[in-house]
């Protein structure tokens, strides 16, 4: 695969005066922070590897067949379509250059470099198997769509297998066991869940299989459900897990994953095996690589989970002009959520506004903690806000309330609506739609070197072959034609060759 490089820089490289912004992804972070700069008088480029704004709480329902992933990841073009001084380029970010001040992006083996002036990082992190990367291959995370899909996949597949399975007479229990590693809020939402779906939503639709048999387990290595919820919050949601039919396994360690299952180490030293096609992996992030890149060529530290250390107003050491935020950073113990990287990106856009309109430096980032909250089933829920511990149908609704103001775009939020009516009214779920492809399409793009790009032609080959081909039609044309003269001018037409 041959790159091409292109250089992208309307902007600054012909004199013009305008501040050029380079904001490197399009989730809560560079999106938000984007939109911050909707009045500045300057030149946004938003560079993301995906062509959409993702709505990362909400995964776990396009998982498990509630929402489309449309709802939960509208285009980035479409939001900003109406903000004038800023573009989307699709692209993953493979090199920054401080020195220079240019971005090298990549997609399908074609390279660009954007300059800026001013640069805001916001990659945000995937998940972490904690040094067990070959986990992967058997119990997908739950960071992206195509992650999502392949689970909604993986989930109502394992169903259809164990119907088929029960019907030759085989046991099935390893198809109808499901396993979610870690008991955060993204483990205790999908492990609710798929409880529902088996005992509620499916029940009625499969012949040689009772869906209420099938077995859900949600395995920690910590002692609680929910930490950063609080011991009481903990205990509580575990309960309510436990009343829905979810086995919870805590001190578990998980030390081997396979494609039938998995072995954890529990706390006195036993082993043991579960038996489960299905496996989700929901504990751990490991920050994005970038900030290895970042952290290269000033100095700043990172942490165990690869997060950048940065100064109190979200520069990097010695590089005013960059500014990192959301799940990349390590600053004063913030958590890996959602209005982190908003808030860290409004402060720096305002920051590149202050500077452009010449006023002094605000004071140092501050998170102002708007609290957290988790779905455990349909009208149950727990939530934090400051020292107000709340659970049951209170939070719920809060819980719902939120998701909808916060869920981007008006259309996304009317069909969400309709969507939670349906499946929290009638158990009903109306994207179950799986293919095969969903399932297998991550593991077989892994096999190719150089993953999608391996299908494509190479950037200026596809013209040199059509070319190429012309070309030698051309020369097959005129030669049949000059034969055909031939035979006609030399009257030897109709006479046998010797
Ligand atoms: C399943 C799940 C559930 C969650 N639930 C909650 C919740 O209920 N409440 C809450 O507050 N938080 C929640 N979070 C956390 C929250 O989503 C993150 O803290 C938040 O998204 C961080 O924002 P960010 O901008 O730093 O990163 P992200 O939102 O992850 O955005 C990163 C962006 O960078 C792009 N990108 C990555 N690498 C590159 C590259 N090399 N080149 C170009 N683009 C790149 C990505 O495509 C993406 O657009 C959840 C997270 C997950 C995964």
């Amino acid at each position: 695969m041959t790159d091409v490089e292109s250089i992208a820089d309307p902007t600054g490289a012909d004199g013009n005066a305008t501040h050029r912004v380079v904001v490197i992804g399009s989730g809560f972070g560079g999106l938000f922070g984007t939109k911050a700069l909707r009045r500045a008088d300057v030149e946004v480029t938003m560079i993301a590897k995906t062509t959409h704004h993702l709505f990362q709480p909400l995964l776990y329902q396009v998982a498990t067949g509630i929402l489309s992933e449309g709802e939960i990841a509208p285009p980035t073009r479409e939001i900003l379509s109406s903000q004038a001084n800023a573009r989307v380029l699709l692209g993953e970010v493979t090199d920054i250059d401080l020195e220079a001040r240019t971005v090298t992006s990549q997609v399908l083996g074609r390279s660009t470099v954007t300059s800026y002036d001013s640069l805001l990082v916001a990659a945000g992190a995937s998940q972490s198997y904690f040094g067990n990367d070959q986990f992967a291959e058997f119990a997908p995370g739950m960071k992206s769509i195509d992650d999502a899909l392949e689970l909604r996949g993986r989930i109502f597949g394992a169903f259809e297998l164990a119907e088929l399975g029960a019907n030759r007479g085989d046991d099935v229990d390893h198809l109808l066991t499901f396993v979610v590693v870690g008991a955060g809020p993204t483990g205790v939402e999908m492990a609710g869940q798929i409880a529902e779906l088996a005992h509620r939503t499916l029940r009625r639709d499969f012949r040689a299989i009772n869906t209420r048999h099938a077995r859900v387990i949600l395995v920690d290595a910590a002692g609680q459900v929910l930490p950063p919820f609080g011991a009481k919050l903990g205990a509580k949601t575990r309960t309510e897990l436990e009343k829905i039919g979810v086995e919870v396994m805590l001190g578990a360690m998980v030390t081997g994953v396979d494609e039938r299952g998995l072995e954890v180490k529990l706390k006195d030293g036993r082993v043991e095996h579960i038996s489960a096609v299905t496996k989700i992996w929901a504990a751990g992030v490991q920050a994005n690589p970038l900030g290895q890149t970042l952290a290269e060529q000033t100095g700043a530290p990172l942490d165990r989970a690869g997060r950048i250390g940065v100064n109190p107003d979200l520069t990097l050491p010695g590089h005013p002009e960059v500014f990192v935020v959301g799940d990349m950073i390590a600053l004063d113990n913030l958590p890996g959520v959602a209005q982190v990287a908003i808030q860290g990106a409004k402060y720096a856009a305002k920051e590149i506004r202050n500077r452009l309109d010449g006023k002094a430096p605000q004071q140092p980032f501050k998170y102002f903690d708007k609290g957290s909250m988790a779905i455990i089933s349909k009208f149950n829920a727990v939530a934090m806000v400051g020292n107000i511990r709340l659970s049951g149908i209170v939070a719920w609704l809060m819980w719902l309330v939120i998701h909808l103001v916060y869920l981007t775009g008006f259309k996304n939020r009317v069909s969400a609506l309709m969507r939670w009516a349906i499946t929290f009214v009638s158990n009903d779920r109306s994207e179950r739609t799986t293919t095969e492809q969903q399932i297998f399409a991550r593991a077989a793009l892994s096999r190719l070197e150089h993953g999608a790009a391996d299908l494509v032609t190479d950037p200026g080959a596809y013209d040199a072959e059509v070319a190429a081909e012309v070309e030698s039609r051309r020369r097959e044309l005129e030669a049949t034609a000059e034969e055909q003269a031939r035979l006609t001018d030399s009257g030897a037409r109709g006479i046998r060759d010797a």
